[in-house]
């Protein structure tokens, strides 16, 4: 059986119920590798909600130092609006101050891994992420216009750097397909810990509501799949009508079923918790988000020949080595870019643009 903990909370005392997290679920960290994924969605103020709390990121971070660990790693894949702005995500929202140091940017080296050919034969993944002994993940509590709920399962779309994510989507198709490939994504590399940002959580039209909700809890658990029922729970949906779980424990991840669920805490509904709208229509039908997401999937750099010096700095950073020189100047191999904007960043002339 499963286990869930509910610790009320709030973001100055936050540390104890992040103690008691790791009481209740012990792990060996010292001389392992250690990622630590908060949700980055975008950059933004840390009191809009949107993104895991730096209170709680620094409250880990400073857990796993005092543990030993050989590497600590504080990192993630911000979605649609802000790729290829991964530090200015991490420094507006406050999280790169909470990280204490050990933030990188892991959209910056990546591995092409298998995936499910029903949805793309391959997707290239934050080599961190594969590289890490001992993954912890950092969702915030909130609803998704088209998974219902974002939880301990999505946070790990952000295992994708780029407009990989919006690639998917397409590749998806409908919201019930994407449900499944936010699962295909997840199993890539199961998070080992879920530490949950419910102090202040999101209702209503998320991942980017104005809706904020005052909860006031951490939530711990070993299990995603256990995690998201008992959050499923409190905004008062049945965990079976979300696809994204009924697939995974489809697949063997765990159950939904919130009697097979032990709760270290007090479960309580939410009263008239704002959901989104039932089965995804919130994004699969708001024309602009479509637009914004298949545009993002076209964008290919291409260098400015006045600019440009042929230094091949882009062509080594390249996480997935989509470019090569031809001639004087770097070109992409379109098939292979995923639109990560890297290269961009990283040219020292600013000659290269994504167009
Ligand atoms: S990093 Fe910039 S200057 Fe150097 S090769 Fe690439 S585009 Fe040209
Ligand atoms: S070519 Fe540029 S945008 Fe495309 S994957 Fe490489 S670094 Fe990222």
């Amino acid at each position: 059986m499963h286990r869930v903990m509910i610790q009320p909370a709030t973001y100055e005392n936050v540390r104890q119920a992040v103690d008691r997290a790791f009481e209740l679920f012990p792990v060996e960290i010292e001389g392992r590798n250690v990622l630590i994924k908060p949700n980055v969605l975008r950059a933004s103020e840390a009191k809009e909600g949107i993104v895991t709390h730096p209170a709680v990121l620094r409250a880990v971070v400073d857990k796993v130092e005092e543990m030993g660990p050989a590497s600590l790693i504080v990192g993630d894949n911000p979605g649609l609006f802000s790729y290829g702005d991964n530090e200015n995500s991490f420094e507006k929202t406050g999280l790169m101050a909470a990280a204490k140091g050990y933030y990188r940017n892991i959209g910056n080296d990546a591995q092409k891994v298998p995936f499910n050919a029903d949805y793309l034969p391959s997707v290239s993944v934050s080599r961190a992420v594969l590289d890490a002994d001992f993954v912890i993940s950092l969702p915030k509590f909130k609803t998704h216009g088209l998974t219902i709920l974002t939880g301990a399962i999505k946070n790990s779309y952000g295992y994708l750097p780029g407009a990989q994510k919006a690639r998917l989507h397409r590749a998806a198709g409908s919201p019930e397909r994407f449900h499944e490939a936010v699962v295909e994504v997840f199993r890539l590399r199961v998070p080992d810990l879920f530490i949950v940002d419910a102090v202040v959580g999101m209702e209503g039209n998320g991942p980017a509501s104005p809706d904020l909700r005052d909860i006031g809890l951490i939530m711990a658990s070993d299990n995603a799949v256990a995690m998201d029922a008992v959050m499923a729970t409190m905004m008062g949906l049945e965990p079976g009508r979300l696809r994204f779980l009924k697939k995974a424990e489809e697949l063997g991840l765990g159950s939904y079923d919130i009697d097979e669920i032990e709760i270290i805490g007090e479960l309580k509904i939410l009263p008239d918790f704002k959901l989104p709208p039932a089965g995804g229509e919130a994004i699969s039908q708001n024309k602009v988000i479509q637009e914004m997401m298949h545009s993002r999937t076209l964008l290919r750099p291409q260098a400015d020949p006045d600019l440009c010096t042929a230094c091949g700095t882009c062509i080594d950073q390249c996480p997935v080595s989509a470019l090569s020189m031809d001639g004087d100047l770097p070109r992409v191999d379109s098939d292979i870019c995923i639109t990560c904007f890297c290269c961009q960043e990283i040219c020292p002339e600013k000659a290269m643009t994504l167009k």
